[in-house]
């Protein structure tokens, strides 16, 4: 009688090492490492300095969604692990020859297991965040639009073979992006909005006006609209930056944060700071590097991104 062969089934051991093999991984990682040498150089030639990356302080953003708490003691207090630098570039820029920074930031935030499947989240993520002293929304918007087609053409002419394989064709340059508002394409699209609209779109569009997180300015003209922008990536890839012009009145910052409910202990030496009526106006943004690779690279889930998984809610094993 013959023998039915066994076969073993893959010890998730097997599939980390298959993982770390994938053969895409090096012309992706080398595509994201041209976007942050292309970056630095675009931030360089425009004068803003670069700020190292903190992991821990006693505040970070506050987001607005919930996700797993990542706080540790030390010294007598709690150390959040860094979720965005946001409250960092408005302090540093309170040097008065400080005019714009730049970080690039690692951000942990332990996403629910419910976002393991939007292809766009992972539970951490490197943030290019950038914030300049006395500019406007618009300015941060057409800085932006520059950055993404200086950094498309160098990737065109550096790892043209890359982009070829991993997209099937060269990076575009565009022209002016188009402008939307939350509250006209909800009314237009229905509560999926934002994404139906990136489904509709073969160019990068601005989508204004979120109700979020106490630090993003309201437009005092029309209380209850924000002087916010996030960058919208087309063909269904969904948001790939947020930024805002920055609340830094003291009252109008209490405000805030008791409509979104915001702790107001944790935030105290920041108020104390706040209502000495140093805190510079400010504007900026920050984009996720996972999230522009995914977009130029054309893969379905930001996982495939990164040489380690970190999926929310997955237990990665390294
Ligand atoms: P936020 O200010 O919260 O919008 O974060 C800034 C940017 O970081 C977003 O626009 C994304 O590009 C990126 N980002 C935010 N959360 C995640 C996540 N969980 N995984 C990967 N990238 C993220
Ligand atoms: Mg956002």
């Amino acid at each position: 009688m013959m023998e039915t062969p066994v076969l073993e089934t893959p010890t998730a051991i097997d599939q980390v090492l298959k993982r770390l093999s994938r053969p895409t991984l090096t012309g992706i990682l080398q595509v994201q490492q041209g976007i942050v040498r292309a970056t630095h150089e675009f931030m360089f030639k425009k004068g803003l300095t670069q700020v190292m990356p903190l992991m821990l302080s006693p505040i970070t953003d506050p987001l607005n969604h919930g996700v797993v708490d990542a706080s540790i003691p030390y010294a007598d207090k709690r150390w959040s692990l860094t979720k965005s630098m946001i409250f960092h570039k408005q302090l540093a820029l309170l040097n008065p020859a400080l005019e714009s920074l730049y970080i690039v930031s690692p951000n942990v935030r332990l996403e629910f297991a419910d976002r393991a499947e939007t292809g766009r989240h992972l539970f951490e993520f490197t943030q290019i965040d950038f914030e300049f002293k006395n500019k406007d929304r618009f300015y941060v918007m057409e800085f932006m639009e520059d950055l993404v087609n200086f950094v498309f053409a160098r990737l065109n002419v550096e790892l043209p073979e890359q982009l070829l394989q991993l997209r099937g064709e060269l990076l575009p340059q565009y022209e002016k992006w188009p402008v939307h508002r939350t509250e006209k394409l909800e009314a237009a699209l229905g509560p999926d909005y934002e994404m139906l609209q990136s489904k509709l779109s073969d160019s990068p569009f601005w989508l204004l006006n979120h109700k979020r997180e106490f630090y993003d300015k309201e437009d005092q003209m029309k209380p209850g609209t924000y002087l916010n922008y996030d960058l919208i990536w087309p063909e269904g890839f969904g948001e790939g930056l947020s930024g805002a012009e920055r609340e830094n009145e003291y009252k109008q910052i209490l405000k805030r944060m008791t409509e979104t409910g915001t702790n107001k202990e944790i935030f105290k030496d920041y108020l104390e700071v706040a209502k000495k009526g140093v805190l510079p106006r400010t504007a900026g943004a920050g984009f996720g590097v996972e999230r522009m690779t995914r977009f130029i690279c054309k893969v379905k889930d930001i996982d495939d991104v990164t040489v380690f998984q970190r999926k929310p809610g997955h237990a990665s094993m390294f």
